[in-house]
């Protein structure tokens, strides 16, 4: 998979302490985009899933898992890996991701839906710079949500998670 970057110990990407995988590529390409050298799909680094996978857990103290970018849901095989093994290891696990939910569960291909099965809190939308917001957790414009994926799964319409 390609890699822009993995960060440990992050406090701004979801609750707790987190490891975050900053894939690399991004077709989304939001004007005031905070990361614009992700989305050359051929930038970055290559790296096996597997051995991100063991940057992960080097760390006994990480809470999650979160997927950011980049854009997680265009490199959906290797981070439903990540997901799964985030998973196995009591982590959980958070995505960012430029498509909205409703886009991944009727349009996405089998990998992204699946990975979206993987996934307990997405935050789903474009950036939009007109709706930028520094007063919201989590998302940098106020059209982003923070959708708690397990209780949407069972309420089978979209559940946002509280701030
Ligand atoms: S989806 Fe994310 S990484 Fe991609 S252009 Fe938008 S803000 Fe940047």
């Amino acid at each position: 998979m390609r890699i822009y970057g993995l960060v440990q110990d992050s406090i701004v990407d979801g609750p707790g302490f987190r490891f975050v995988c900053f894939v690399q590529g991004c077709t989304h390409h939001c004007p005031g985009c905070h990361n614009p050298d992700s989305h050359d799909p051929g930038g970055g680094t290559e790296m096996s899933a597997e051995d991100v996978g063991a940057e992960l857990l080097k760390n006994p103290l990480t809470d999650g898992l979160t997927l950011s970018g980049g854009e997680p849901f265009q490199q959906a095989e290797d981070c439903l890996t990540l997901a799964r093994l985030a998973h196995s290891h009591g982590l959980n696990v958070w995505s960012y991701t430029g498509y909205t939910y409703e886009f991944l569960r009727c349009q996405g291909t089998s990998a992204q839906q699946a990975l979206l099965d993987e996934i307990d809190v997405l935050v789903d939308g474009p950036f939009l710079l007109e709706r930028r917001t520094l007063s919201l957790p989590w998302r940098g414009s106020d059209n982003q949500r923070v959708i708690d994926l397990a209780a949407t799964r069972s309420a089978g319409t979209v559940v946002l998670r509280p701030d």
